[in-house]
């Protein structure tokens, strides 16, 4: 059903990434959601509430849920905490923290992935400042995703922007992935790396591309729950993702919402269709 190029690298034909595209709005309406709804007093399970009735109002499915036994339908990783984090009663939002949101569904077999980090009220200058820097490196990333460019390309590009900007920890332990009928599937996409080395980019790779910023120590450590990562000095972390499509017209953001517009066209990135 599929043409392979590289062991095990999924490659997707046009209708395929369109339908991937349907996919990607399903995660971007469920994003939207949760962003307009995250306020001081919900918990991080409300806001999983919300996602889930989004992606199954559309007839899709949360990709999150069950996977390898993750409880929730996003992550929800709140100020310190990196990626990963458990939706739960317990965990209130309060003015001034930030959100990181990770939601995936799947519609019709096919997978999309994005994150966005959200300010819950009035944030710090420092929280704000580390949310465009995260955001914007990963808009550098995605840039590369062009047929013959290289693997290295998007982590270089990623880690040298974010270099670029101050002293922010650079998170290496996770990364971004191939993604199509499974939500991780081959490449790993590291947020660093040497430009023009490894893997060369084909037309129809889809590639999940999503940067992790701390405002101190790039290092992390993992909870007791065994989910939950964040960083090593409590220092606070951003994360942005978008799932992405190598096409000769450049690369198509298959999860974009109506707010990352004016974005793709400022960079001239083709239209995914709204
Ligand atoms: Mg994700
Ligand atoms: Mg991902």
């Amino acid at each position: 059903m599929f043409r392979r190029s590289k062991p095990d690298i999924q490659i997707k034909t046009p209708e395929q990434i369109r339908m991937m595209r349907e996919a990607g709005k399903v995660v971007a309406r469920a994003l939207n959601a949760v962003r307009a709804a995250a306020a001081p007093g919900l918990s991080t399970l409300d806001l999983d509430a919300v996602a889930e009735e989004v992606i199954r109002g559309a007839g899709a499915v949360p990709s999150f849920k069950g996977y390898q036994g993750f409880p929730g339908s996003i992550c929800t990783s709140v100020n310190e905490e990196v990626v990963h984090g458990i939706p739960r009663a317990s965990k209130v939002l309060a003015e001034g923290d930030v959100v990181s949101v990770d939601c995936g569904a799947i519609l019709e077999g096919w997978h999309g992935d994005s994150a966005v980090t959200v300010p819950v009220g009035t944030v710090s200058d420092d929280d704000l400042r580390m949310m465009d820097v995260c955001r914007e490196s990963m808009w550098r990333g995605i840039a590369e995703l062009r047929p013959g460019r290289r693997l290295g390309d998007i982590g270089h590009a990623i880690d040298s922007y974010m270099a670029s900007q101050g002293s922010w920890g650079n998170v290496q332990e996770y990364g971004g992935h191939g993604i199509g009928t499974e939500m991780h599937m081959e490449p790993h996409v590291l947020n660093h790396g040497r430009p023009g080395k490894g893997l060369r980019l084909e037309e129809g790779m889809c590639l999940a591309i999503e940067p992790m910023a701390n405002q101190g120590t790039r290092n992390v450590a993992v909870l007791e729950d065994e989910w939950t990562v964040v960083t090593r000095d409590g220092r606070r972390s951003a994360h942005f993702e978008h799932t992405v499509a190598v096409t000769a017209q450049g690369p198509m953001v298959l999860t974009a919402r109506e707010d990352d517009r004016p974005e793709i066209e400022k960079r001239s990135f083709p239209d995914p269709g709204w």
